[in-house]
């Protein structure tokens, strides 16, 4: 068994989350990790010689749709084959009882939603879904098995398809970024999961929220520049242990 904070830190949280209004939750790649999700870098077994800049990027898909899209068809099944841990659950349970949780989270794979949780807002795309490279205007295509029988897959006007998450060089998608930042202004609670606080702008989203006078709630393993910052609960430990036991004292069994 992990070690887990001391109870009064949880006891502590758990108050936090009783008595706020408009909780959000911000979650990185610490909460896939947890799950079993690799970062894929280009580092495993055939694909370690390509760099992750040359198969996730406009120029790649253009260059070697084919590569790509087979590259994209491993991390894709890679994905579907794990399941959300207790964590996710107990987000999902929050959620719940709170009525609206949005969540805001660097992490492609879906996880969040296979767990039942609904307002998801990704700041770098989604790994479940294709759109078309040229953007004519089609509507975006499910990334099912089918997708991956042709490939590369092909968008109805003919033109290869993209998946819809942030590739090398591209912005992060405006609408959700804007509602990140909004959120950040207005809730009047935030929790911080598994995010090692370097990546921008997920790591202002908390800064934004304590310059507000919002509490902060940090789970993870490491210490983060967060963790020491005023207004900040810091819990060390794994998403998956801590949270079922803070959804435990809010909730009961
Ligand atoms: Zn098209």
């Amino acid at each position: 068994m992990p070690e887990l904070p001391s109870s009064s830190l949880i006891t502590e949280a758990s108050d936090m989350i009783k008595t706020s209004g408009l909780m959000v939750v911000s979650t990185g790649a610490g909460m896939s990790s947890e799950s079993g999700v690799r970062t894929f870098r280009g580092e495993e077994g055939f694909w370690r010689e390509y760099r992750a800049e040359d198969l996730a990027s406009i120029e790649g898909i253009r260059k070697n749709p084919e590569l790509v899209w087979e590259w994209y068809r491993e991390r894709l099944k890679a994905c579907q084959e794990l399941e959300p841990h207790a964590g996710y659950y107990s987000l999902e349970r929050i959620q719940n009882e709170k009525e609206i949780l949005p969540l805001i989270t660097q992490n492609v794979d879906g996880l969040h939603q296979k767990a039942g949780i609904m307002d998801v807002i990704e700041l770098h795309g989604s790994l479940r879904t294709a759109s078309c490279l040229d953007s004519c205007g089609a509507p975006g295509k499910r990334m099912t098995e089918e997708l991956f029988e042709i490939l590369p897959p092909r968008c109805s006007c003919g033109s290869i398809l993209r998946p819809d998450v942030v590739l090398f060089g591209e912005q992060l998608p405006e609408q959700a970024l804007r509602r990140a930042f909004r959120l950040a202004e207005s809730c009047d609670l935030m929790m911080v999961i598994g995010t090692s606080m370097v990546v921008y702008p997920a790591s202002s989203l908390p800064l934004i929220a304590l310059r507000k006078g919002v509490k902060v709630i940090e789970i993870n393993p490491e210490e983060t520049p967060l963790s020491s910052l005023d207004g900040v609960l810091s819990l060390h430990g794994t998403a998956g242990s801590i949270l079922p036991e803070i959804v435990k004292v809010v909730y009961g069994e």
